[in-house]
């Protein structure tokens, strides 16, 4: 006799939790999660937490009308987590600052807010006067700003923990300390998994496995092969009592995220590294110069933490969405790169969907793990 599961979804970051709840609040009733460590201890645990489509958005492209949609759900997602688990994720809808500190950047924040203000967005134009009025801990350099009402942050660790507690009382299973070696497929269908402890039978995968879901792989049949890279991310923190600012601040350089608590985040890097998660001397430097450009104030904090996480970035940087049209019953849902706790809730209806209903809207075509078997018939 081998385990059975309905829907098996490698992976217990942010993405496969989320899938997992959408598809249990579906009415799917044998969900697992296998988590090969602990739930939500990798690049969903490093993350800052912004929800932030705006800030950094150079045109308005799928990619941006995505990440509107899912930021835009994240109200109704805290009420329901909180009233579901008494846990609150924190989400902070005071905005988000953009500065500018250099002619460059002026010139960077001025082709954002035209084509945002032409399209009719939610955003304002700042001097760096009334930048510094609004945050006084913002730099005497900042020569103009941005402002973001709608763009947003999560305190990531406790969305991860309201997670994994609204799935334990719907009913999911959360297997940790199991790996997925290979996925077992027969006459071109998926049939399980093969694990650390043993087959698990499942007619429905859903790959969630972050910066490692490229390594999976089908025994002789090939996957698609949507090249996903970790590239790492290190993040410094500090107490910051009573806060420095209330909005998250951004800068081209780097941004600090202000907590609750009195943590400040500064981040971060962007670096192909391997799988190594080591913060650097090169790295803190890096994030240390953008903060102390951001707010000078930052240098007489007490530095209390620092880690680095492995965003998942696929070949074309966007994520990986949907079914896999080579192999029957299996989806994806990685690639999400430097946005996966902004995407996760949209992902997560997107791939309940697509597993429930069979839907996957053509709008969202641009995102199908196909597009890579494409590119390599096109070479
Ligand atoms: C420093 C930093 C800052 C960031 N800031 C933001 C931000 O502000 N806003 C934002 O939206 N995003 C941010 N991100 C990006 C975001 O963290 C990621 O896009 C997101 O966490 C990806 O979620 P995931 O669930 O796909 O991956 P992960 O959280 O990495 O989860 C994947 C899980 O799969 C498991 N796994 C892998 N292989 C297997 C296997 N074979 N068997 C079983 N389990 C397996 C892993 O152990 C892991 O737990 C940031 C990332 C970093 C590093």
């Amino acid at each position: 006799m081998h385990e059975t599961a309905e829907v098996a979804i490698i992976g217990g970051g942010v993405i496969g939790l989320t899938i997992a709840r959408a598809l249990a609040l579906r009415g799917v009733r044998d969900v697992l999660v296998i988590e090969r460590g602990s739930l939500g201890t990798e690049s969903s645990f490093a993350a800052a937490g912004m929800l932030a489509p705006q800030a950094e958005a150079n045109r308005p492209h799928e990619f941006f009308q995505l990440t509107c949609q899912s930021r835009d759900l994240y109200p109704a997602l805290a009420a329901a987590l909180l009233a579901e688990t008494g846990i609150d994720i924190e989400l902070e809808t005071t905005g988000t600052l953009y500065l500018a500190f250099t002619e460059h950047d002026a010139a960077e924040l001025d082709r954002r807010y035209q084509w945002q203000s032409e399209a009719g967005l939610a955003l304002a134009k700042l001097s760096g006067d009334e930048a510094r009025l609004l945050e006084p801990a913002v730099g005497a350099e900042v020569r103009a700003a941005l402002r973001f009402p709608l763009d947003s942050q999560v305190e990531n660790r406790r969305l991860l923990s309201a997670l994994a507690v609204a799935n334990e009382q719907l009913g999911v299973r959360l297997d940790t300390g199991t790996e997925v070696a290979s996925l077992r497929v027969e006459r071109g269908r998926v049939t399980g998994l093969e694990t650390s402890r043993g087959f698990i039978a499942s007619g429905r995968v859903v790959i969630a496995a972050g910066a490692w879901s490229s390594l999976l792989n089908a025994g002789d049949i090939a996957l698609p092969n949507l090249r996903i890279k970790p590239v790492r991310g290190q993040m410094l923190c500090f107490a910051a009592y009573p806060r420095l600012c209330s909005h998250v601040i951004y800068s081209p350089r780097g941004y600090l995220v202000p907590r609750r608590d009195g943590r400040l985040l500064a981040g971060s890097t962007s670096e192909q590294a391997g799988f190594e998660k080591r913060v650097t001397a090169a790295g803190v430097h890096a994030i240390l110069s953008a903060a102390l450009e951001i707010s000078p104030r930052v240098g007489a904090l007490p530095m209390i933490d620092s880690w680095a996480g492995l965003r998942p970035r696929a070949g074309d940087t966007l994520p990986v969405l949907g079914p896999c049209a080579e192999i029957e019953g299996v989806f994806y849902a990685t690639g999400h790169f430097r946005n996966g706790i902004l995407l996760a809730p949209v992902t997560g209806e997107i791939i309940a969907a697509a597993i429930v209903d069979g839907r996957f809207p053509t709008r969202l075509e641009i995102f199908s793990p196909d597009r890579f078997r494409l590119l390599a018939v096109t070479g």
